[in-house]
């Protein structure tokens, strides 16, 4: 019988989870999309935080090959469902961010109390849909109100949520650019291609600079295909939660994948920011929409 793990250990393993699936997602970008699709169908019905949804959603892919469905804890399935987790299934593991008071005094100029606290993270079971048997859950989950059509969407909306100043441009060579304080869309983008630009750009203003330096690792001109991979790789996860169809992401994505298997590592490294910038801008894109 093997030993039962810390609880650092879990926690650890669900960081490792977060990275390991992103890896895998980036071998194969259709499966990269219809997983962020799957993402952006079921937002609204997620009841855990967009990183416990992903880790759920790796999980399932990572260890069953399968589209994760729903999660709950043991006792929640019994008591609300009426199923019952099956024999061998071990559960997956969240995380609850906690915080502990380390220190308490006095302060001495304005009398107040002063605590510090120690911030950690608790990981809490819970068992996916496939997991577990007994009556059938009822399938509301997979009604689809959270998408407009592509066509839908205006550039102007996601502008305004953005909170650094985005211009249109003449620009010849490239769709976009930032200088980490702004950003600019060339002005021969329609509107669809726009917006992937935005996600595209965004995603190096927050990766790849700060305050408005870019970060010296990414200066040298070996890391620039680097650079443009986590861009695109963020711009295609964005894109494919909205809906939005980005077949040049998926492409670029794709010949990285045939030409350049040596950033794989420094890539693995950085695999986690990604998937946050990622979660990040669709929550700004689309947490606040009406359900
Ligand atoms: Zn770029």
């Amino acid at each position: 019988m093997a030993r039962k793990l810390t609880n650092r250990e879990k926690v650890e393993n669900a960081f490792k989870t977060l990275r390991a699936g992103v890896i895998e997602l980036l071998n194969n970008p259709n499966q990269m999309e219809a997983f962020f699709q799957q993402y952006g169908r079921n937002y609204h019905y997620n009841i855990y935080s967009s990183r416990n949804t992903m880790i759920l959603m790796f999980e399932t892919m990572l260890r069953k090959g399968a589209m994760f469905q729903m999660a709950r804890g043991y006792k929640a399935w019994k008591k609300d469902y009426n199923r019952t987790v099956k024999k061998g299934e071990k559960a997956m593991y969240i995380l609850a961010p906690q915080k502990r008071i380390i220190e308490k005094y006095i302060d001495e100029e304005t009398g107040e109390e002063v605590k510090k606290y120690q911030h950690y993270y608790k990981s809490v079971p819970v068992f996916e849909l496939s997991q577990t048997e007994g009556d059938p859950v009822p399938r509301n989950c997979n009604k689809n109100h959270l998408y407009k059509s592509a066509a839908e969407y205006n550039v102007e909306d996601f502008i305004s949520k953005v909170n650094v100043p985005v211009e249109f441009e003449e620009l010849l060579e490239a769709n976009g650019y930032t200088d980490g304080k702004r950003i600019a869309i060339g002005k021969h983008n329609n509107d669809l291609a726009a917006i992937c630009t935005l996600f595209h750009e965004l995603a190096h203003l927050h990766l790849h600079y700060d305050r408005g330096e870019e970060l010296e690792v990414y200066s040298k001109s070996e890391r620039r295909n680097l650079k443009e991979l986590e861009a695109e790789t963020v711009s295609f996860m964005v894109s494919a939660a909205l809906g939005i169809e980005n077949n040049y992401s998926k492409e670029y994505i794709a010949n990285w994948n045939d030409d350049e298997e040596d950033i794989d590592e420094e890539f693995e490294k950085r695999s986690y920011n990604l998937l946050m910038e990622a979660l990040n801008q669709i929550d700004l894109f689309i947490g606040e929409e009406e359900v």
